[in-house]
């Protein structure tokens, strides 16, 4: 089989197309043959080493795939042929096939693509986790999604409009600022106009957000804390750097800061995710976005475009 490999942390191209051994199910085990593989920022963190979480070296990138379970190791439920996305992988999901736990592995609705199912688990995983176990968002509070035209924030936009939110998304350009509204937000605004931040206060009436789910939290912190409405919640999801605050604007209004990771997610939260996530699959509230489908040699091309600005849904690699 073929699979991408890192043999030394580095720039995209450190990343190779090579043959490896075919791989084996172990007990609990499946091998998934990857019809879809999602790529997630935090893979081009990992490949360029600069990730708290290092692999042992040469290693697969990747933990999320979509694709139908090829073989089975004893003490293993799914069947053969079942069409599922995982989330995590023992092997590496940029590859033609994927070793993985059978608890990483989740039923694919028939109504969704490969593609769509390889861009479920971190975007959708983490939005949910992020609007109701960090935040414990409910049902008329107003969440602003700072970052809401790439994978997780369009996942945000639909989970939190679906579930009776109030909704302003962000993105960076007009196509991403129609995408946002396309996916559930009530109001989209350019993160790139320096008066956004007055802006989401005023479609507040001045008394301020609820939520910020925040994508650039070394750009934004400060001044999400200052549009919060009292008993605020921001939750920190992805952030480039460090970030300066004035930690009265927290004590004025009970505020909180939620910092998370998606890899520190007991078991138990996982199970319940995934259920979640199910259902809004399903009946159809839940529609992952590509934004587009390259080769799985193209690995390098979509770990630098991931980085870029003028996010529009997911990138997939197709092996
Ligand atoms: P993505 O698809 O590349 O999207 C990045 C998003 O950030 C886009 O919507 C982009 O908008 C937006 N952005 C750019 N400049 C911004 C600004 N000044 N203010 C607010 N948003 C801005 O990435 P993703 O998969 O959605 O992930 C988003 C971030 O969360 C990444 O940093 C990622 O590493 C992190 N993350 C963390 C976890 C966790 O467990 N904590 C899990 C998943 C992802 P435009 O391109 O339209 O400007």
């Amino acid at each position: 089989m073929k699979a991408i490999r890192v043999h030394e942390f580095g720039p995209p191209d450190v990343m190779r197309l090579e043959e490896v051994p075919d791989l084996d199910a172990g007990a609990g085990q499946i091998v998934v043959r990857v019809r879809a593989a999602g790529v997630n920022p935090v893979d081009a963190y990992v490949r360029a080493g600069s990730y708290a979480r290092k692999p042992s070296l040469p290693y697969t990138p990747g933990t999320d795939a979509a694709g139908e379970v090829e073989s089975v190791g004893e003490n293993v439920t799914l069947k053969v042929g079942t069409r599922v996305y995982v989330s995590g992988s023992l092997s590496g999901a940029y590859a033609e096939k994927a070793l993985c736990r059978e608890a990483d592995a989740h039923e694919l609705p028939s109504t969704l693509t490969f593609p769509q199912g390889a861009a479920i688990n971190v975007p959708y995983a983490t939005a949910y986790r992020a609007l109701f176990q960090r935040a414990h968002a409910a049902a008329g509070e107003f969440v602003l999604v700072h970052g809401a035209s790439g994978g997780v924030g369009v996942a945000a936009l639909q989970i939190a409009r679906a579930a009776g939110l109030r909704v302003c998304g962000t993105a960076g350009s007009l196509k991403g600022m129609e995408l946002v509204l396309h996916e559930g937000a009530h109001y989209a605004l350019d993160h790139g106009a320096a008066d956004h931040f007055e802006r989401v206060l005023a479609l507040t009436g001045g008394r301020g957000v609820d939520i910020v789910l925040e994508m650039l939290a070394n750009m934004n912190l400060g001044k999400d804390l200052k549009i919060l409405a009292p008993g605020g919640r921001v939750v920190v999801i992805g952030s480039r750097g460090p970030a300066e605050i004035d930690p009265r604007d927290t004590m004025i209004r009970d505020a909180a800061i939620l910092g998370m990771l998606l890899f520190n997610t007991p078991e138990r939260d996982l199970k319940s995710i995934h259920c979640a996530l199910f259902s809004g699959l399903e009946n159809g509230v839940l529609r992952p976005v590509i934004g587009r489908e390259l080769p799985l040699v193209q690995a390098p091309k979509a770990h630098e475009d991931i980085l870029k600005s003028s996010a529009y849904g997911k990138i997939v690699l197709i092996p």
